[in-house]
């Protein structure tokens, strides 16, 4: 069986974070391993506290899977702050993780902040240049330029720029805020739009995860990126489609289909 990895933050309620993308890769039939940066008291209403991990012990994870499975494509999660995304870049380019899929999760579907401030610059610096591809939120694009990224044309623009600062290749995705549902894809020379469609639920928990594992599951299997994007994309629909409630607040969305 082929070997995906993550890593990421736990989350206690099951909605996001390390339980979402383990699923995703059961979903994919790959063998899932993770590498846990942070726990987050969190449920499908609010994250109440959270605490990363030291960045050697994320570390050590890593070389743990790494030197023993043959890892065919690994994606970041929560990396909670800038020791963390820096000591992950180090492992990365030092250990055999396969494509990387950089997911800069920066605050939950609650509005709690995941990833300390001053992280930012770390990501653009250290992860971009290693990743495959990126795959910001219209928030997380937002930060990562410091400018507003509202509508169709200003997404393409900002996966034109997230590009010129080193990514290979972005995805940025509009999701719930924009019409059609639309996320942009830019690699240097094609720039797609993927639509939609629209999924009329609350149950949002845990989506960006979801997008981020499947593409990462699919570069395993062996897809083209845009390719595993489209893939991903379906995956993530069909998953929304048949999102349930639990608890009082946003519930998951599904994984066995
Ligand atoms: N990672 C962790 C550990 C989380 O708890 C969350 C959100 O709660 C996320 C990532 C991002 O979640 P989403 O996929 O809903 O954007």
């Amino acid at each position: 069986m082929k070997v995906a990895l993550t890593i990421a933050g736990s989350d206690s309620g099951g909605g996001a974070g390390i339980q979402a993308d383990l699923r995703t890769f059961a979903a994919h039939r790959l063998h899932g391993t993770s590498a846990i940066t942070a726990v987050t008291a969190q449920n499908s209403v609010a994250v109440t506290a959270w605490v990363a991990l030291e960045p050697a012990m994320v570390v050590a994870q890593l070389e743990a899977v790494a030197t023993d499975m043959p890892v065919a494509a690994t994606k970041t999660g929560m990396l909670a702050n800038a020791a963390i995304v820096g000591a992950v870049a180090d492992a990365a380019a030092r250990l055999p993780l396969g494509p990387l899929v950089v997911d800069p999760v920066m605050v939950a579907k609650s509005g709690d902040r995941l990833l300390d401030a001053a992280a930012e610059r770390a990501y653009v610096e250290r992860l971009f240049p290693l990743a495959a591809i990126v795959t910001p939120n219209l928030h997380e694009a937002e930060a990562l330029l410091g400018r507003p990224v509202r509508g169709l044309a200003a997404m393409r623009e900002a996966a034109r720029d997230l590009h010129r600062l080193g990514a290979r290749a972005v995805l940025v995705k509009g999701g719930e805020s924009v019409p059609g549902a639309e996320d942009v894809f830019f690699d240097g020379s094609r720039l797609e739009e993927i639509p939609g469609p629209r999924i009329d639920t609350a149950n949002v928990h845990g989506t960006g995860c979801t997008l981020s594992a499947a593409l990462c599951a699919r570069l395993a299997l062996g897809d083209a990126l845009l390719d595993a994007v489209r893939g991903a994309k379906a995956y993530l629909v069909e998953a929304l489609r048949r999102s349930y409630t639990v608890g009082k607040g946003r519930g998951p969305v599904d994984h066995l289909h």
